[in-house]
């Protein structure tokens, strides 16, 4: 079994969901004790949003690098960042390390054309919906047409991940508005919503709409248990 890189905190709420679907996603390929071989560094988000927010990409570039160089000391095979806004330095990230790193839209973008759908709704942080580093990818890699939503709704969701879903606080009242926006982004074509920040599972998942939803945090974590056991059977 290969050792999962993860590089965690941003914000530890979705981590602890990553951490909880590898592991079982392990136990249920390997059976009996088993339980995932995984290096983390789980980092202060305070500083990083603040960061984002004031647009330092470039220190929020070093601080992950520094990680992800602990992680690959520490042996893992390959590497997750365990967010999808910061797959924005991903490049940056992944030229300061020698191990693979396991792109949280390349993963996603291959769930996507198995199900042979082309067009795709995508919720995110204000960064992921509206730059190019992650929508840019899923359009000129993968040929998909991806919808986000209005001003307004965008804002909405960005707001939600930050002041509620990061520090852990689910609302119903923000749950029956990410509803409509899914909705919404349906009734404009998108055959497939996108999950595409990792805490938004812990809001709405497939049982609560009949729109498909895609869980990046799924995704990915189904992806790094495929590549960490493939070899191990
Ligand atoms: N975890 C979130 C994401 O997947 C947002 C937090 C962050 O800014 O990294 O985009």
């Amino acid at each position: 079994m290969k050792t999962i890189g993860l590089l965690g905190g941003m914000s530890w709420e979705s981590t602890v969901g990553y951490y909880r679907a590898i592991n079982e996603g392990v136990k249920n390929s390997l059976g009996g004790l088993h339980s995932a071989k995984i290096a983390m560094v789980s980092v202060d988000f305070d500083p990083i949003e603040k960061l984002q927010h004031q647009g330092d990409w470039d220190e929020t570039a070093r601080i992950l690098s520094e990680a992800a160089k602990n992680i690959e000391s520490a042996g893992a095979d390959f590497l997750l960042i365990c967010t999808n806004t910061m797959h924005k330095v991903a490049p940056q990230i992944e030229s300061a390390i020698n191990i693979p790193l396991l792109h949280i839209a390349d993963a996603t973008a291959e769930v996507i054309l198995e199900k042979d759908i082309k067009t795709v709704g995508l919720l995110g942080t204000a960064f992921t919906m509206e730059e190019n580093f992650y929508k840019g990818r899923l359009i000129e890699k993968y040929g998909l047409k991806v919808i986000v939503p209005e001003d307004e709704d965008r804002k909405c969701v960005h707001e939600v991940i930050y002041e509620e879903l990061c520090l852990g606080k689910i609302k119903s009242q923000s749950k029956l508005e990410y509803l409509r926006i899914i909705e919404q982004l349906a009734s404009q074509g998108a055959e497939a919503v996108i999950l595409g920040c990792t805490e938004i599972g812990m809001l709405v998942n497939q049982e609560d709409t009949s729109v498909r939803l895609l869980d990046t945090t799924k995704i990915h974590a189904d992806a790094a248990i495929e590549k960490a056991v493939g070899n191990a059977v």
